[in-house]
């Protein structure tokens, strides 16, 4: 039974056929893990959930995705205890800060003492996000759900492969999962077959954008826009993954 908690969304994913299906996932945990922070149930009041994202903190993506959303009361109650919290740990940090030597090599390349722990703090924190956490907890299990599919399900597997493709990101990181879930007969089959698969798929991307540019020569005025209309997005979702011709997603 719980394996449908990832095997439904994952053929759903699937049979929406779009660029790739773990953007397509990737979005729905991503509005979920939002519409949770900050949405109708009110997370933020509860002491366990604040105390987690005081000590957690966001991203610049998902601040700029909290703040697209809404709910400026929720989002300033977040804010102010993760301050409080922040205070706190930076007067730890510079207390007792006293700078490294900085040796001519390191002034002559401009590059900063290595053991600046004020300057590790702050960087690290960039990348402590309560939402990129709760994406990446689930995004794991739909990667290990993926490859169960792939292997066990033939109807699935045939869909993958005649497929369109995953994004260049996402696609990394299939990579990066065969190793960890397929043998050595499984990947025998499965790189080959996903090396095509994208291979075909980018070569249509790249026609696509193409047919786009062509599009804007007024001799092509009248021509059939083919499947180009919406290149331009698709061809940087391709890429890098996600949607850029998204609206923001917002409170209802
Ligand atoms: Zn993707
Ligand atoms: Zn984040």
């Amino acid at each position: 039974m719980k394996e449908k908690l990832y095997t439904i969304p994952l053929n759903d994913a699937v049979n929406e056929n779009d660029e790739c299906p773990f953007c397509f996932i990737e979005r729905k945990l991503e509005q979920d893990m939002i519409n949770f922070v900050l949405g109708s149930s009110s997370s933020y009041m509860e002491s366990d959930i604040r105390e987690q994202t005081d000590n957690i903190g966001f991203c610049r993506t998902h601040m700029k995705k909290m703040f697209d959303f809404g709910n400026t009361l929720g989002n300033s109650l977040i804010l102010k205890t993760h301050y409080q919290k922040l205070l706190k740990e930076f007067s730890q940090q510079t207390a007792h800060f006293t700078p490294g030597k900085s040796s001519l090599i390191s002034r002559i390349k401009k590059q900063p003492s290595e053991s600046n722990s004020v300057a590790a703090w702050a960087l690290q924190k960039d990348c402590s996000c309560y939402v990129c956490n709760g994406l990446q907890q689930n995004f794991d299990r739909y990667m290990e759900t993926f490859f169960y599919m792939y292997t066990k399900d033939s109807q699935f597997h045939e869909k993958i492969k005649n497929g369109k493709g995953f994004c260049l990101h996402h696609f990394g990181l299939l990579c990066e999962n065969a190793d960890r879930y397929l043998n050595d007969k499984q990947k025998a089959e499965f790189y080959p077959e996903i090396f095509a698969l994208m291979e075909r798929n980018l070569q249509r991307l790249e026609e696509d954008v193409s047919w786009l540019i062509d599009k804007f020569d007024y001799r092509n005025k009248d021509a059939d826009w083919k499947t180009s209309k919406d290149a331009l997005q698709r061809g940087m979702q391709k890429l890098r993954g996600g949607y850029p011709a998204d609206p923001p997603f917002k409170q209802k």
